[in-house]
């Protein structure tokens, strides 16, 4: 019965809290995955008779360790690392690492709880985990971040494996960590096991496309909303937070099908450039130099920066938050309401608050989560995986082609389910039950 039903959902969200004090963000993950379930509920009795919410709320395995590393001044620091194998299964632990220093259990966990759900959407043979540690890579010199990447993977190195658990790139980790990282595990192991990492280099089991895929496959997710209202992406204006790899490649591609991205942000302001975001200078300033979105400002005729402020404030009809966790509350989906946004998709973790997605549901505004949105970054690293065990690699067609057909697919099953658990239309509950049902079904086929 609801009432039943309610009661059990209390139980499961006291034990959530009791666990895990003064940790919001997983607290507000689990709310958001569980309020909206519901139906399914009503629907699966077998996963309430198989305490699966109760299983399915507490990882695996969490692991939590010292990193001390020498900076350039020849000083001990210490920073503190961490792993969270949430779910296996439906294949060995993946998700990404992300180094700042916001990172602590709260933060680690609520990514590794969506990443579960995520990559179930994908299709692939994926279980969910996520790591990273409170380190700041910025304004640290190469050798710093070397060694602080080094000895990070020193004790990583024992709990990870093709089989077993495979990292990758979050905030702060791209290309250059992943590198260090490979390095010390070959070092460590005297094992060339390419499965155990994604996101690796294109000369040693890297996959073409992954650095490009979630800002890609974000934009493959948009044009199937929009095909969905007979609208196309072409001519329309967006705002785009954040100027990390999501970012930058969601501006590629969706200037690649006539959009225009016209905002870009950062920790200290945000960029709106009128004449559409040029490409190559922001690659040059963020990906060449590490710069910051006020020195694209600065080299961009008619483009201007704001100080603080916030980057929803800029009237568009798509907005897609690309930067992170909780950078759009009630007052800013309001403005985006009220401005006129028709569209909001998610390419960063959890970026609406729960009362920012109340709003632009009650709004009619469509609505794309990132555990589906999002979801093309983590699909791509499947198919990296799939070519280093196949000691493969293919072209960057093959690649692209693929990832446009998994976020195609993502889309279907999020329309299906959400027919199917009676809200038509419906992408948060869509997404959360076609990646929940899989996980549960796989957790009740093997036992206890
Ligand atoms: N960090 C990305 C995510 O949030 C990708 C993880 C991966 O490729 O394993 O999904």
């Amino acid at each position: 019965s609801p009432e039943a039903l309610r009661k059990n959902l209390q139980v499961v969200f006291d034990t959530v809290l009791r666990r895990n004090p003064g940790q919001p963000e997983f607290h507000q993950a689990v709310h958001e995955v569980f309020e909206s379930l519901g139906p399914v509920f009503a629907q699966h009795p077998e996963y309430i008779e198989g305490a699966i919410l109760d299983r399915i709320i507490e990882p695996e395995r969490q692991i939590i360790f010292r990193v001390p590393w020498i900076d350039d001044a020849g000083r001990v620091r210490v920073n503190r690392g961490y792993r969270v194998e949430f779910n296996s299964a439906l294949g060995p632990y993946k998700g990404g690492l992300r180094f700042h220093p916001t990172v602590y259990s709260g933060i680690i966990k609520f990514l590794g709880f969506e990443q579960v759900f995520k990559n179930s959407l994908t299709g692939l043979a994926m279980g969910g985990g996520k790591g990273g540690a409170d380190f700041d890579p910025h304004g640290k010199s190469d050798n710093e971040v070397m060694r602080f990447s080094q000895s990070f993977m020193t004790e990583l190195s024992r709990h990870i494996g093709q089989y077993t658990d495979v990292p990758a790139g979050d905030i702060g980790v791209g290309g250059r960590e992943i590198g260090y990282m490979f390095g010390q595990y070959k070092r460590l192991t005297n094992r060339f096991e390419a499965g155990v990492l994604t996101g690796k280099g294109l000369t040693w089991g890297g996959s073409l496309v992954r650095t490009e895929a979630t800002g890609y496959g974000l934009v493959h997710f948009v044009c199937e909303m929009l095909k969905m209202k007979d609208q196309e992406i072409d001519g329309k204006t967006i705002a785009i937070s954040g100027s990390g790899n999501v970012a930058i490649f969601a501006i590629e591609k969706a200037q690649q099908l006539g959009g225009k991205p016209i905002t870009i942000s950062d920790s200290s302001g945000y960029v709106v450039d009128r004449d559409g975001i040029d490409l190559d200078l922001l690659k040059r300033v963020k990906l060449e130099e590490r710069g910051r979105v006020a020195d694209y400002a600065a080299l961009r005729p008619g483009a201007h920066f704001v100080s603080g402020g916030s980057v929803w404030d800029v009237p568009v009809q798509i907005a897609l938050p690309c930067a992170t966790q909780n950078e759009i509350n009630r007052e800013q989906a309001a403005t985006l309401v009220k401005n006129g946004v028709q569209l909001v998709a998610e390419g960063a973790n959890m970026p609406s608050t729960p009362e920012a997605i109340v709003t632009f549901q009650d709004a009619g505004v469509l609505f794309g989560p990132a555990k589906a949105a999002n979801a093309g970054g983590v699909a791509t690293s499947g198919l990296e995986m799939q070519q280093n065990a196949a000691r493969d690699s293919w072209t960057f067609d093959h690649a692209a082609t693929r990832l446009e057909q998994i976020m195609h697919d993502i889309h279907s099953s999020c329309l299906e389910a959400a027919d199917r658990y009676g809200s038509p239309g419906d992408y948060q509950l869509g997404a959360n039950a076609a990646g929940f049902v899989k996980v549960a079904d796989a957790m009740l086929d093997q036992g206890v």
